[in-house]
C-alpha cells in the first residue's frame, strides 16, 4: 500500500447522509452457540443503510453477541444506541471527510460495536460513489483469502470429534477449537490424535491467568500455530510473561482494542501474532492503523469474526485479502453458523479458500424484509 491509513480517511470525502434505515434481523443458527452465560440459537445483529444525495448507499452491520460473552455490549444496546444516539446525531451533518466522520463517531462516546455499523456503511458508499470496490478503495490486493474451521466448547471430547467431522475440517485450511479452565490437554490431545499435522490453535477467550502456565507449557508440546488471548484483554504483562516461557506464539483478540493498545502489546512482548476484528475495533480505518503497525514490527494478523452475518462477513472479508494477513481467516462459509443469510450470492469454500465475487456481495432484499424484526429511518 503506498498510502497510509490516514491520508486515505482524508482523501475520502466530503461524506454526507441523508438518510440512515436501521434493522435488527434474527436469523437462526445451524448449533447452538455457547457462551458463559447460556446458549443463544439465534444471530440477531443490526445493520445500517446509510444513502448520499447523490443516491450511492452502503451498508453496516452491528454484531456484538447477546450475554457479554465476548464484550459487554449486546444486540440490545448496540440497537439502542444507534438509533437513540449515533444515528440521530451524524444524520444530515457534513463530514469533510472519514477522518471527520471517525473523530465524530469517537467523541460521541458511543461502542465501538455500535458505530462499526455506521464507519463501515460509509467507506461501503464511498466505493460506490467512486465505482471501485471496497477493497479496492482500500487498497487491498485481489487474492483467495484461506478459511479456517473454528469450533466452540462442547459437552464432551467425542462431541468435540464428531463436530469436526460435522463440519468437514479437512475442507478447511486450518482448526481453531475452544478451551476454557479445566477442558483443554484432553481436546487437543484427542484433535491432535484425529487430525495430525493439521494447522491447529486454541482459543482462551482470556479464561486463564499466570496461574496456569503449566497448562500451557503442556499445550506448548503439541506444535500450534498459536495460543489465542489466553489470559483478561488488559493482562498485557501476564501475556509478556506467558510468551516468556512458552515457543507457541501467542495471539491477541479481546487485548487488541485500538492500534495504540496493538503498539502497547507488541512492545511488551505479549503477541507474536494480532486477530483483527473490525467489530471491536470500530471499523476499517482503526483495523488498517492496527496492519500498519503490525507491518512495522514484523507481527503477522488475521481476520477475526463474532461471526457476523452476511453483510459484517463481507466487509471482513474486503480487508482480508491484505498481504499482511499471513493466517486463514475465521470467516467461513454462509451455511456454516446460520440456515440462511442476507447475501447474494451467498459466500462459499473453494478448496479452502473464499474468493469474494468480482461484483461483490449484495443484500437480497427480499431475505432483509423476511429477517427483519424491528426497523427504523432517520432522515
Ligand atoms: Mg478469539
Amino acid at each position: 500500500m503506498s498510502f497510509t491509513a490516514d491520508s486515505l480517511a482524508q482523501s475520502c470525502g466530503p461524506v454526507r447522509f441523508e438518510s440512515i434505515e436501521l434493522r435488527r434481523v434474527s436469523i437462526a443458527m445451524t448449533e447452538p452457540f455457547r457462551i458463559s452465560s447460556g446458549v443463544v440459537s439465534t444471530k440477531d445483529a443490526i445493520l445500517a443503510r446509510v444513502q448520499e444525495k447523490s443516491g450511492a448507499f452502503g451498508w453496516g452491520e452491528s454484531s456484538s453477541m447477546p450475554g457479554g460473552f465476548y464484550s459487554s455490549e449486546t444486540p440490545d444496546s448496540c440497537q439502542a444506541e444507534l438509533a437513540g444516539k449515533i444515528a440521530p446525531a451524524v444524520c444530515s451533518r457534513e463530514f469533510a471527510n472519514m477522518a471527520a466522520l471517525e473523530r465524530f463517531l469517537l467523541d460521541l462516546n458511543a461502542s465501538r460495536f455500535s458505530t462499526v455499523a455506521i464507519e463501515s456503511a460509509a467507506w461501503e458508499m464511498m466505493a460506490r460513489r467512486r465505482g471501485v470496490s471496497l477493497r479496492d478503495l482500500l487498497g487491498v490486493p485481489d487474492r483467495r483469502i484461506a478459511s479456517g474451521l473454528a469450533v466452540g466448547l462442547q459437552d464432551t471430547v467425542g462431541a468435540l470429534l464428531q463436530t469436526l467431522v460435522k463440519w468437514n475440517v479437512w475442507d478447511y485450511k486450518r482448526v481453531k477449537i475452544k478451551i476454557k479452565q479445566g477442558h483443554d490437554v484432553a481436546l487437543v490431545t484427542a484433535v491432535r490424535e484425529m487430525l495430525p499435522g493439521f494447522p491447529l490453535f486454541v482459543d482462551a477467550n482470556a479464561d486463564y491467568s499466570i496461574r496456569h502456565l503449566d497448562v500451557f507449557k503442556e499445550l506448548d508440546r503439541f506444535g500450534m500455530l498459536m495460543f489465542e488471548q489466553p489470559f483478561a484483554g488488559h493482562d498485557l504483562e501476564g501475556l509478556a510473561e506467558l510468551q516468556r516461557h512458552v515457543r507457541t506464539p501467542v495471539c491477541i483478540d479481546e487485548s487488541a482494542e485500538s492500534a495504540a493498545q496493538v503498539k502497547r502489546a507488541i512492545e511488551m512482548g505479549a503477541c507474536r501474532i494480532v486477530n483483527i476484528k473490525l467489530q471491536r475495533v470500530g471499523g476499517f480505518l482503526e483495523a488498517l492503523r492496527i496492519i500498519e503497525v503490525c507491518r512495522q514490527h514484523g507481527i503477522p494478523v488475521w481476520m477475526g469474526t463474532m461471526p457476523e452475518l452476511g453483510i459484517g462477513s463481507a466487509h471482513a472479508l474486503a480487508l482480508a485479502s491484505h498481504t499482511q494477513f499471513a493466517y486463514p481467516t475465521d470467516v467461513e462459509p454462509s451455511s456454516r453458523w446460520y440456515h440462511d443469510d442476507l447475501l447474494t450470492p451467498a459466500i462459499e469454500l473453494t478448496s479452502g479458500c473464499i474468493k469474494p465475487p468480482t461484483a461483490g456481495y449484495s443484500v437480497d432484499p427480499e431475505k432483509l424484509e423476511r429477517y427483519t424484526t424491528w426497523r427504523e429511518t432517520i432522515g
